[in-house]
């Protein structure tokens, strides 16, 4: 460690963004716990939910702020007039990392604007730590949020995730898992990695690693429960196997279930990981 390595204790005005437990409350950092007892104001989600945690810490701020997705942009002028009298104010989330999949992007931005400092306790981040466990390559990765429930938004974010050349971690709901595992299988093939992590750091915990092919019937014989990060590895530059046949029968499939020639073109090129003028000229003869 070097001199530079030493952190101040001291807590200095502005907007502290900091990070909570996913799960196991021990994971609350103590600088976190110390900016929380320390804050005049900390915006939260929900009120009930953080109450708990801040009664545990023996945090009481003379102001909770709810900033959840419908009140964010309300909460940005309270905090603005609170920064503007040198107060500290905190931001948490009901769980992990603020602004991650989570409310605050936009206070950053408004704190920013306008001239004063962000601080963060960092801590827990739900797709940090299943990318790290899961086993697949983590020099370069693709933090996809929630995927689109519908439409072609989703269809467009999906092919992106099978061409991604990353490793990519997404966040799903347990009651979607199913459909997106099979979304996700259908785009960039049954073959492909895949590890489901859920419920990290709590009582039961879970890394199941293989194929997206086996993840689907795995998530059709256990129920899904609890909360999932899906790690999914990145397309592999070696598809010299596929034939043209194969090019030719993955077209097929798709544009006789009503997808269009183009759409088609491009999901063909993600699941096969083959080159997108070579299915595009094998789609002009079928
Ligand atoms: N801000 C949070 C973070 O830093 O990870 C994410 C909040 S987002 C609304 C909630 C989603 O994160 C869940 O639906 C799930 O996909 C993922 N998640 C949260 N806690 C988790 C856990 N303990 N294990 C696995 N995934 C988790």
């Amino acid at each position: 460690m070097s001199k530079d390595d030493i952190v101040t204790s001291a807590i200095h005005a502005g907007l502290w963004l900091v990070a909570t437990p996913i799960g196991n409350l021990e994971d609350l950092s103590p600088r976190g716990a110390a900016v929380l007892r320390a804050a005049k104001v900390i915006c939260c989600e929900d009120t009930r939910h953080s109450g708990s945690l801040l009664k545990r810490i023996g945090a009481s701020p003379e102001r909770l702020i709810v900033a959840n997705e419908h009140t964010e942009h309300d909460a940005i002028e309270s905090v603005l007039s609170y920064l503007s009298t040198g107060a500290v104010v905190a931001l948490i989330s009901d769980a992990g990392t603020p602004a991650i999949s989570d409310p605050g992007e936009r206070l950053v931005r408004a704190t920013i604007n306008a001239g004063y400092t962000v601080h963060s306790t960092p801590g827990p981040a739900a797709f940090v730590m299943a990318i790290a466990m899961s086993g697949l390559p983590t020099a370069r990765i693709a933090f996809d949020g929630f995927l689109p429930r519908s439409g072609s938004e989703r269809r467009e974010r999906l092919t992106e995730v099978a061409r991604e050349r990353r490793t990519t971690v997404l966040y799903e709901a347990p009651h979607r898992l199913e459909k997106t595992l099979v979304d996700l299988a259908d785009v960039c093939g049954n073959d492909r990695l895949v590890v489901l992590a859920r419920e990290l750091t709590k009582l039961h915990e879970d890394m199941w690693r293989g194929t997206l092919g086996d993840a689907v019937i795995h998530s059709r014989t256990v129920e899904p429960r609890g909360e999932y990060a899906l790690v999914i590895a990145p397309v592999t530059a070696e598809s010299v196997d596929v034939t043209d046949d194969d090019i030719r029968t993955e077209l097929a499939s798709r544009t006789s279930a009503g997808i269009s020639k183009r759409s088609a073109v491009d999901e063909v090129t993600a699941a096969l990981g083959v080159s997108r003028k070579r299915v595009y000229a094998i789609s002009v003869t079928v």
